[in-house]
């Protein structure tokens, strides 16, 4: 990520992982289906059919499993609920299903993760449940009051990218077999940051669930897996910590007034590197960014900034002025982050490159206004 997040505090939503972790819990250790829920929650499964077809098929499933393969698949559940020492250690290797049964019990806890977390969570039944559970001090119930505390907290830029604003866009359908009418809900975009494809008992842990921009998570992210690439381990940034992406900035001054600016993940052989590699490789960030530069940075972000400048420090002073504001608004306006980062570095840049800079800013300016 560009910058750091911080996870919204106390909402009810949260219970969900916990009676989904809690049911598999429950099942390894032999008890009886309806022993394995807590009791606020059996009105669910009476009010939404499918929440509990998905449940039972799981359980149903795993009853038919031989002993080594309850073991298996045990361990893959205890290896992704403690997936958070998966980023910083690729000694570790990703525990898979091995056999033909195996995939497919995978498939219905899949379903049964993908299904909390479209429907389940934003069920009236659910909700419910939950006011049972906690009681008075229930709050952000429903994912749209999620959403936008997460937004006042971090704010409203998309952290993957620094490109885009989220926004809440997509309609999700409710369980049609739920008892209380609901309408289909205006859903923001969460990312899995690890995918619910491939690691079904995180569905609904939002420790894994992190706001984002549509571009990111549906054009960019898809189901790639950040801590796998071909099969190999790799190092990612965990969610939720102070790990962030360092990038730099290239200036090129070539053929008289041409000039680009570009930025990319410089080779530091650090793990930062390795992880920022990560993030790049699953949101393409870097490319969106330079094409973003190729195409704004020239024409519009700077011809406007420095038009007025002929003199060289004063265009330097502007530059870290607008640098050091636009620092501090990242998670507020757009694109930001990637301004900021280069309005900074030019405006350390010396007299000899910035001087045909300069000039070409002001030629692309007098071109726009139509003075030449
Ligand atoms: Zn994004």
């Amino acid at each position: 990520m560009l910058w750091s997040i911080t996870k919204v505090n106390g909402s009810g939503l949260y219970w969900l992982d916990e009676v989904h972790k809690e049911f598999y819990v429950q099942m390894f250790e032999g008890n009886l289906f309806t022993n394995c829920f807590p009791d606020e929650f059996i009105d669910v499964l009476i009010d939404s059919i499918n929440t509990d077809v998905y449940f039972t098929a799981v359980y149903d499933f795993y009853k038919k499993l031989t002993i080594e393969e309850q073991i298996r698949y045990r361990a893959i559940f205890e290896q992704q609920i403690n997936f958070r020492t998966l980023f910083n250690d690729t000694t570790r290797s990703i525990i898979q299903a091995d056999t033909p049964t195996l995939k497919k019990i995978l498939e219905a806890s899949r379903k049964l993760g993908g299904y909390l977390y479209s429907t389940t969570l934003d069920l009236q039944c659910f909700k419910g449940a939950m006011t049972k559970k906690i009681g008075a001090q229930l709050i952000l119930s429903n994912m749209n009051e999620h959403f936008q505390s997460f937004k006042t907290t971090n704010g409203n830029v998309c952290c993957f990218c620094g490109l885009e604003y989220m926004i809440a866009e997509k309609l999700v359908e409710v369980d049609s077999g739920a008892a209380v009418e609901v309408k289909p809900q205006q859903r923001a975009s969460y990312d899995h940051f690890l995918p619910k494809k491939d690691y079904p008992f995180l569905a609904v842990n939002f420790d894994n669930l992190i706001p984002c921009c549509g571009t990111c998570n549906e054009k960019f992210k898809k189901a790639k897996d950040p801590l796998l690439e071909k099969e190999n381990r790799k190092l990612a940034f965990e969610p939720f910590t102070n790990e962030v992406a360092n990038l730099e900035v290239n200036y090129e001054n070539a053929d008289g007034d041409f000039y680009k600016i570009r930025v990319s993940i410089p080779n530091t052989n650090c793990d930062v590197e390795y992880k920022s590699q990560s993030w790049n490789r699953i949101f393409e960030t870097i490319g969106r960014a330079n094409h973003t530069l190729e195409h704004n940075f020239k024409e519009e972000w700077i011809s406007y900034l420095l038009s007025s400048f002929d003199n060289l420090q004063e265009a330097k002073a502007k530059l870290k002025e607008v640098g050091n504001n636009l620092s501090v608004r990242v998670r507020k306006s757009r694109e930001a982050y990637f301004k900021s980062l280069c309005y900074l570095y030019l405006s350390n840049m010396d007299d000899e490159t910035m001087t045909p800079l300069l000039r070409a800013v002001s030629d692309s300016f007098a071109q726009r206004v139509g003075k030449i």
